[in-house]
């Protein structure tokens, strides 16, 4: 974490010192959650919708800050701590973080897209830390407060960053970007998520390419090689591209596929000699895997090390889990998110795996999808084979299109949709039997993790 005396970061934020002797402070790691700060922290207040930090300066006080910033245009500024003045807050907390990072040789890989950010940040993380002291963005810090925090924890000795981007509308990540300044980039695809925000699947990879703000001159871009909106935008890219996909086109493409009840196992064009293994399902981690090896190389990581990282990966929860259930039903637990890319992702998974008697799916809505939301739902359910699944179960209203797009191939009595959570359930529980498997899919605002519980 930032460890700097008082005056040092007031200088780094444009701030000025007053009260107590500045100078001789040290601050060791900043906060802005009274409940969660750390003696020696530097208390940063921020200016919320429904919260002013600045109300909490006291608790900050006692539970430990030796400083605070503090926004010029509040009211009944402290008299017992150090405080440094600022015009803003939020951005006093990005500068610092910006220069703090800065100030460390630590490089930066940084990454965005619609969908696997935090899959791919674990899985680079796992393959760069086999050779180089590595520290990566902690569950979703990935906005615009998140990053800078991620930064600010950042160890001196720390040779890489690994941080997530996230957004949610245009300007964003290239605010991420700038503050980060990544040696090297990733954008893992793009999807459909935020097309309310942005209009076009156009709008939105425009607003991922924003990575590139930042990227430094002798940087490096990794991107989805399959979607042309990412390939012709690379194409007239100044600075070093580097594809990964199923085409093989790619510079980076899988060959010999093998899903197996305990993950997948591939091979990587021009490098037939190694098998690799994930201990997760689903092509499109077999993607997002491949970009962490190409970042690995860019950073000359060995190949038996990438080979040992890949196989170490420890992902945040939640995404594509494969679970054992009650009575010998086996779960895919990828409750956390949805999009239509990640849940047509996470079917073609369940249809290609094999050793299962019968296969369901129990699928929720998908939200803010915008106007042609019920179409999107729709086409999803429609997309689901026949010939490889059983029964599909929805939960909720737009996915109530799901059920309704899945009877174009499905008769009937193998296709039911619910509004009331505990109905799902009940019919679920009432399907399955020992040797099944069932995906459990929705918008972390459906909930369908319940499912996951009553089934395990
Ligand atoms: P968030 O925007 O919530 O931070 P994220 O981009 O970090 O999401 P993950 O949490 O890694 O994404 O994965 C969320 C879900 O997206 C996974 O459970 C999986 O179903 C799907 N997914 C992961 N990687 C890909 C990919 N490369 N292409 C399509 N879908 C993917
Ligand atoms: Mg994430």
């Amino acid at each position: 974490m930032i460890k700097r005396k008082l005056n040092d970061v007031a200088a780094w934020v444009n701030g000025e010192v007053v009260g107590l002797e500045g100078a001789s402070i040290n601050v060791a790691g900043v906060s802005t959650d009274t409940r969660t700060i750390q003696n020696g922290n530097l208390y940063i207040p921020l200016v919320g919708e429904n919260f002013n930090g600045h109300d909490f300066v006291g608790a900050a006080i006692e539970n430990g800050a030796v400083g605070a910033l503090w926004q010029k245009n509040q009211p009944n500024p402290p008299s017992n701590i150090p405080l440094i003045y600022v015009e803003d807050t939020l951005l006093a907390l990005q500068e610092l973080a910006k220069n703090y990072l800065g100030s460390t040789s630590a490089k930066v890989v940084g990454i965005t897209g619609s969908n696997g950010k935090t899959t791919t940040k674990d899985m680079v993380t796992s393959v760069l830390a086999t050779t180089y002291k590595v520290q990566k963005t902690e569950g979703n810090y990935n906005n615009h407060i998140g990053l800078p925090l991620t930064i600010l924890r950042l160890e001196e000795d720390t040779e890489i960053a690994v941080l997530e981007m996230g957004m949610s509308g245009r300007g964003e990540i290239e605010l991420l970007s700038t503050i980060a300044k990544p040696d090297a980039a990733i954008i893992t695809n793009i999807g459909e998520s935020h097309l309310q925000d942005l209009g076009s699947r156009e709008g939105i990879s425009e607003a991922k390419f924003e990575i590139t703000t930042g990227l430094l001159e002798d940087g490096s871009l990794v991107i989805h090689g399959d979607e042309p909106l990412l390939t012709e935008k690379g194409g007239n890219a100044p600075f070093r591209v580097v594809t990964f996909g199923s085409s093989t086109e790619n510079d980076y493409y899988p060959v010999q596929i093998e899903q197996k009840s305990d993950g997948t196992y591939f091979k990587i064009n021009g490098k037939e000699d190694t098998e690799f293994f994930i201990p997760v399902l689903g092509k499109h981690n077999i993607n997002n895997a491949l970009s962490a090896v190409a970042i690995a190389q860019l950073f000359d990581v060995s190949i038996p090390n990438i080979k040992k990282g890949l196989e170490q990966i420890k992902l945040t929860g939640m995404r594509t889990e494969l679970i054992e259930g009650k009575d010998g039903v086996a779960i895919i637990n990828d409750a956390y998110n949805a999009s239509p890319t990640s849940m047509r992702a996470a079917i073609i998974l369940l249809q290609d795996l094999k050793d299962y008697s019968r296969k369901m799916v129990v699928l929720g809505d998908m939200l803010e999808l915008g106007e042609n939301e019920e179409t999107f739902h729709y086409e999803v359910g429609k997309g689901i084979d026949k010939t490889k699944i059983d029964y599909v179960f929805t939960f909720g209203a737009l996915a109530k299109q799901i059920a309704e797009g899945a009877k174009v191939n499905f008769p009937e009595d193998q296709v039911f949709a619910f509004e009331d959570k505990q109905d799902l359930i009940t019919k679920v529980k009432e399907t399955v039997r020992g040797g099944d498997i069932v995906l459990v899919k929705g918008s972390r605002g459906m909930k369908l993790e319940e499912v996951v519980t009553a089934l395990t």
